[in-house]
C-alpha cells in the first residue's frame, strides 16, 4: 500500500512543487515505484516532470469532478518508476465546482485507493491556498510534508496551515501526521538563513528533517527543461540533496502528530 504524503503550504513559491518534483524522482531512482499527483491549476509539477500539456487528454479535474478512473488520468514520466496524475488549468474551475458536489472532501481520496497497492509513495503537490483542493489532499494524505523558505517571515501563515491540519485531523482524517517541515532555499553566505533554521527548530523541533534544500541554480533550471534535477544534472548538489531527503523519508520521516 502506497504512503501518501501532500506537499502543502498555502505561500507560493516555498518550493512545493521543485519538492514534489524532485522527491518523487529521486524514490524511483532509488528503486520506489512512485505517483506524482499535481492538484495545482498551473500545472507546474505536470511540466516539470515532462508530461507536454498538449498530450494531456484528461487531467485530475476529470477524476475530481467527473469521476473518470484514476487509472485512465495517469501517466507514464520519461522516469522509471514514475507515473503522474496530470493537472491542466481546466482545474482552475474545481475549486468552486466542487462546493456543490456529493463528498466533496473525499473525492481525492476515494479516486486514489484504487490505485494505492501499484504504488509505494503518492505525492501530491497542492496549490498556494488553503481551498478545497488542499483539503482533499490532506484527507487523502497520510501525512504532509511543508517546506518553509529559508527567509524573512518563513513563519508568518503556518498557524493557518497549522490549524487547518488540526480540523482535517479532526474532521475528515484522523491518522493525519505531520511528516515533518522542509526548509528550502538556504543561502547559506548569509546570517539570515542561520537565523531562520535556529527559529523554525525553535518552533517544530524534532518535526524538522535534518536535510536542508539549499539555494541551487541547477534546481532552479531544471523545470524549463521538463526534466527532474536526477535527470537533468545527477551530480549537482541540488541532486545530492534530494536523494538525502528521499533517503531520510523512507527511513520514516520525522513521524510526529
Ligand atoms: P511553490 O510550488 O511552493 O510555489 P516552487 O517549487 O515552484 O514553489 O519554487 C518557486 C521558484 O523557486 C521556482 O522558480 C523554482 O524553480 C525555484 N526554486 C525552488 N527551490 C529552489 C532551490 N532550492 N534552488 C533554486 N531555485 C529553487
Ligand atoms: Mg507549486
Amino acid at each position: 500500500m502506497a504512503k501518501i504524503i501532500a506537499v502543502a503550504n498555502q505561500k507560493g513559491g516555498v518550493g512545493k512543487t521543485t519538492t514534489s518534483v524532485n522527491l518523487s524522482a529521486c524514490l524511483a531512482y532509488i528503486g520506489k515505484k512512485v505517483l506524482l499527483v499535481d492538484i495545482d491549476p498551473q500545472g507546474n509539477a505536470t511540466s516539470g516532470a515532462g508530461i507536454e500539456k498538449g498530450d494531456v487528454e484528461e487531467c485530475v479535474y476529470d477524476m475530481l469532478v467527473n469521476d473518470v478512473d484514476t487509472k485512465t488520468v495517469i501517466k507514464q514520466t520519461t522516469v522509471e518508476n514514475l507515473d503522474m496524475v496530470p493537472a491542466t488549468i481546466q482545474l482552475s474551475g474545481a475549486e468552486i465546482e466542487l462546493v456543490s458536489t456529493i463528498s466533496r472532501e473525499v473525492r481525492l481520496k476515494r479516486a486514489l485507493a484504487s490505485v494505492a497497492s501499484d504504488y509505494d509513495y503518492i505525492f501530491i503537490d497542492c496549490p498556494p491556498s488553503l481551498g478545497l483542493l488542499t483539503i482533499n489532499a490532506l484527507t487523502a494524505a497520510d501525512s504532509v510534508l511543508i517546506p518553509v523558505q529559508c527567509e524573512y517571515y518563513a513563519l508568518e501563515g503556518l498557524s493557518q496551515l497549522l490549524n487547518t491540519v488540526r480540523l482535517v485531523q479532526k474532521h475528515l482524517n484522523t491518522e493525519l501526521e505531520i511528516e515533518g517541515v522542509l526548509l528550502t532555499m538556504l543561502d547559506a553566505r548569509t546570517n539570515l538563513g542561520i537565523q531562520v533554521i535556529d527559529e523554525v527548530k525553535k518552533y517544530f523541533r524534532e518535526k524538522v528533517f535534518d536535510v536542508i534544500i539549499p539555494r541551487n541554480v541547477r534546481l532552479g533550471e531544471a523545470p524549463s527543461h521538463g526534466k527532474p534535477i536526477i535527470i537533468y544534472d545527477p551530480k549537482s548538489r541540488g541532486a545530492e540533496v534530494y536523494v538525502e531527503l528521499a533517503k531520510e523519508v523512507v527511513a520514516g520521516g520525522k513521524k510526529v502528530r
